[in-house]
């Protein structure tokens, strides 16, 4: 028996010695890293074996490491951070938005007719023309924007007689389509409203071709009809070729791991596939999204794509509360300031979320729930208290609110306390305060809106994304945007008393995120034991000056330990 123990003991003395010896794949040193890691600080190099961080310290402490295979990578002094984790985008919405019309950057009703009209040229008769990203407050003039803020459809049907036309809002909140598209859709001038939802007309009762909420469905549904009629291969040959698109434009930014805010069974299946046959590079964290129905049966089957966690992982339901806050949906405690009367719309009746949410409680999902407005987050803060009880709190629980965008004071606390992670977007806040302070009146703009730095000090988990393709993807213009609270373009500024540090806000790309979906212990640092996701940029995010965030360069981009070829 003695004896047994001691060969025991011989073997794994034998065994750790052996471990210690691993050389390494990689060694990165001389370089200037960030590693987003609270207690390990101060490092220049680091030690990568299998795909993952094995050391970190200085290159004389991890020399040791260094074997006759062991390729050796001088940084010359240059800027490490581990990989950006976008907390909250639309993967395929992405792919979509890089291959129909973008309007993320029109200026005027009239520039977007005429994009469309350029595309009418081109396409074959009864081809949906599709398109997304306008913004009527946005715009330079106010001309045509004569009801509700909303232009009419007429210029629209006008250049496009024969194919629908359908342009989604920013917000994906609201949608304007053409005469065409209408009639495809069935509706007429005496089209009622659905609940949740509106189909905007003017004092003559005349139908402006706005289509806000649950209103939307009508149009894409006719939209999606047409989509099905394509065989099923072409269907998925569509679902591929977005999700290449978007994996390569996330990897450009440095983004090594992207958060989906809400994918189907079917779609999912195949990112799934994509991620683990190593077509898509990026690692992937998918919330189950769709209506109420769908997500309440589709719940009992996502976990089984769950095979290999680190390339794709599913562990979260989406569902909505409001709408936006553009577009007139966010639900308000108090009336609109510039639309008296009005209050906003909830999106999913209480029923519905509580049905969902107690199936996500029972299966140990996570629960991500969009709420822009203070009223929206409150119900859905009452909600998870009300679902959860004290098990709120759990470590395992970590519900989110999605955007969590404006927030009644007294609310503020109940984050910590309930443990829901605010998982907002730096960028959004800069681009809409151009229409938040007309929308909601000064006082309550200062006091809930993106109170980031209040939450922080509540003790809150925060998560940061940029909701792309509401917003552009790019990472470096959110981060900015968390730390001057300035619009990039006009360089208006949004109660900067409100702003992160540095690095809370390198944090919030990272580490932080990573918490969001559970894998604080996989990814978000540059850490031994840590998957090696890691980036090189051409500037110190640190202590650069704040304007050159915005044209921060990825160099080089490195998931797993492996490099990554990243298409310009
Ligand atoms: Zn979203």
């Amino acid at each position: 028996m003695y004896r047994a123990i001691k060969i025991y003991f011989l073997l794994v003395l034998i065994f750790s010695a052996c471990k210690v010896k691993e050389k390494a794949d990689l060694i990165v040193y001389n370089a200037n890293i960030y590693t987003a890691d609270t207690i390990n600080q101060g490092i220049e190099a680091f030690a990568i074996k299998n795909g993952y961080f094995i050391a970190t310290g200085t290159l004389d402490q991890i020399s040791s490491l260094k074997g006759d295979s062991t390729q050796m990578l001088d940084m010359e002094g240059r800027f490490v951070m581990p990989g950006l984790i976008e907390g909250h985008g639309h993967f395929l919405g992405l792919g979509e938005s890089l291959i129909n019309l973008n309007l993320l950057d029109t200026k005027s009703w009239d520039e977007i007719v005429h994009l469309v009209e350029e595309q009418v040229q081109t396409a074959s008769p009864g081809q949906w023309i599709e398109g997304r990203g306008w913004h009527q407050d946005k715009w330079k003039g106010n001309s045509e924007l004569t009801f509700n803020g909303y232009p009419y459809h007429d210029a629209l049907s006008q250049i496009s007689p024969l194919n629908p036309v359908v342009l989604y809002h920013a917000s994906g909140h609201a949608l304007i389509a053409n005469n065409k598209a209408m009639e495809l859709a069935g509706i007429s001038a005496e089209s009622q409203s659905p609940a949740g939802g509106r189909i905007v007309k003017d004092k003559n009762n005349k139908t402006l071709g706005v289509f806000e909420e649950n209103a939307m469905d009508l149009l894409t549904k006719a939209l999606e009809e047409d989509h099905n009629k394509l065989p099923l291969s072409t269907q998925q040959a569509n679902i591929i070729s977005k999700a290449i698109k978007a994996s390569d434009h996330a990897l450009k930014f440095g983004i090594t791991s992207f958060q989906d805010a809400g994918t189907n069974l079917a779609d999912m299946r195949i990112l799934q596939k994509l991620c683990i046959d190593d077509i898509l590079k990026i690692r992937l964290y998918v919330m189950l999204g769709g209506s109420t129905k769908h997500v309440l049966n589709e719940m009992d089957s996502i976990q089984e794509l769950n095979s290999n966690k680190e390339k794709f992982s599913t562990i979260a339901v989406k569902a909505y509360m409001d709408g936006a806050l553009g577009s007139y949906g966010a639900m308000l405690l108090k009336e609109y300031a510039d639309n008296p009367g009005a209050l906003g719309q909830q999106i999913t009746s209480t029923d519905e979320l509580t049905q969902i949410a107690q199936k996500a409680a029972s299966k140990n999902l996570q629960m991500c729930v969009h709420a822009i407005g203070d009223k929206g987050n409150r119900e859905v803060l009452n909600l998870y208290q009300n679902v959860l009880g004290t098990s709120a709190k759990n470590e395992d629980r970590r519900w989110r609110i999605e955007h969590a965008q404006h927030i009644d004071p007294s609310d503020a606390p109940r984050f910590h306390e309930l443990g829901v992670i605010a998982s907002m977007q730096a960028v959004h806040c800069t681009s809409d305060a151009p229409f938040v302070a007309k929308r909601l009146g000064d006082e309550r703009a200062k006091n809930t809106s993106y109170i980031w730095r209040s939450l922080l000090d509540l003790n809150t988990h925060l998560a940061n994304g940029t909701d792309t393709p509401v917003e552009k993807v790019n990472p470096f213009e959110c981060i900015y945007a968390a730390v001057t609270r300035k619009n990039s373009s006009t360089g208006l500024e949004f109660y900067p008393e409100q702003k992160m540090t540095r690095d809370e806000a390198l944090k919030s790309y990272t580490i932080w995120n990573a918490y969001a979906a559970k894998e604080e212990k996989i990814k978000g640092s540059i850490s031994v034991n840590k998957l090696a996701d890691f980036i090189v940029l051409d500037r110190d995010l640190l202590n650069c000056k704040s304007e050159d965030i915005l044209n921060t360069k990825v160099l080089q981009v490195y998931i797993g330990g492996k490099k990554i070829e990243v298409k310009k």
